[in-house]
């Protein structure tokens, strides 16, 4: 029932209504003493919708979605090799708002916002007030792919690429379908997850149109973040004729297991997903508690292909800074 009341609202109305009060969160989740184990930042503060929160089962300190986003205690020990731009980004800006790390596509942050807080996010340090490209840097983005014949692809990331309106974000279609070596366009995103409706008639119609390929890659750890509402709006998606695949950063405690991976493929799969990347989680301060060690990371993939058909086995990578791609984790080092 309250699910269904939250669901009919659009979408830019749950993204304003999201649950910033760790207090109303955990009342609403009957986890009251869960008080003593959680803080509240100062920066990158805790955010929920609450779509997303019907996802959690009540009373359970352990669910998975609610460990995604609940600031723990554990943030605010300081880890050494844990650090803040972990992948070296700020370094890689040619422009204002851009990322060229790998020779046939670029990533543009077109926005800092995001619907949801992920403790484990490694952009949570990033400086987005001094990195997000104006309209007067659109220009300049135009003029550096012209100049490098050899980038066909342009990802749309963030933040949440899906958090701004249609219509600056098709503005931003507008542009990079204008450009004519361009042949796919791709977003990163969580909202399909987190606030469903975001994939309205509006935006599917603008997509299934463009001259690109339009490839979303969305960012589900647990298949519990697909529930039937969100697999309708998905499917909607691929019937726009849009690719879509999954990427999910491997998370102690929270996915690090088995039949946990094996039943995020199957959902992703029956909802019209595949699988691409399962990373390694980035060693981004504050995100420790979150890792867990290579070896058993290894172990984990191992037993999930001998339960999965190929089409539905996630990539292991590692992102490494200076790199030009995104590193194949080494799967032979233990067997
Ligand atoms: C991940 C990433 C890409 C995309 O890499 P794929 O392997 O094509 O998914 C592109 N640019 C940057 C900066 C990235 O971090
Ligand atoms: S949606 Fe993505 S960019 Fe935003 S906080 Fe979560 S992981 Fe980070």
């Amino acid at each position: 029932m309250i699910n269904h009341l939250i669901t009919q609202k659009n979408w830019q109305t749950q993204l304003s209504e999201a649950i910033t009060s760790i207090d109303e969160l955990l009342v609403l989740l009957g986890l009251e003493s869960l008080r003593e184990q959680v803080y509240t930042p100062e920066h990158f503060k805790m955010r929920v919708p609450r779509a997303f929160v019907t996802k959690m089962r009540v009373g359970d300190a352990d669910d998975p979605l609610l460990k995604q986003v609940l600031p723990d205690n554990q943030e605010q020990i300081a880890v050494t090799g844990y650090v803040a731009d972990p992948l070296a980004e700020n370094e890689q800006n040619p422009i204002k708002g851009m990322l060229h790390k790998y020779e046939s596509r670029v990533l543009l942050t077109i926005t800092g916002a995001c619907a949801i807080h992920c403790r484990y996010c490694f952009r949570q340090h990033f400086d987005y007030n001094a990195n997000m490209p104006t309209s007067a840097v659109q220009e300049d983005i135009i003029a550096y792919i012209n100049e490098h014949p050899d980038i066909s692809e342009v990802i749309l990331s963030g933040g949440d690429p899906l958090s701004i309106s249609n219509r600056r974000l098709f503005a931003w279609l507008d542009t990079l379908e204008s450009i004519e070596q361009l042949t796919t366009i791709r977003l990163h995103t969580r909202l399909p997850l987190v606030i469903p409706e975001r994939l309205d008639n509006e935006l599917l119609e603008r997509l299934a149109q463009s001259r690109c390929h339009i490839v979303m890659v969305i960012h589900c750890n647990h298949a519990n973040e697909i529930d039937e509402h969100t697999s309708t709006y998905l499917k909607r998606a691929r019937a726009a004729n849009i690719m879509l695949l999954n990427q999910t950063v491997l998370l102690a405690g929270i996915n690090d297991d088995v039949d946990t991976q094996v039943d995020l493929s199957l959902r992703l799969f029956a909802a019209g997903v595949l699988p691409y990347y399962l990373h390694m989680l980035d060693k981004v301060k504050g995100a420790a508690h979150f890792d867990a060690d290579e070896r058993s990371n290894i172990e984990l993939y191992w037993l999930m292909l001998a339960k999965l058909p190929g089409y539905l086995m996630p990539k292991l990578v590692r992102e490494l800074p200076n790199r030009p791609f995104k590193v194949p984790v080494d799967i032979y080092k233990i067997n």
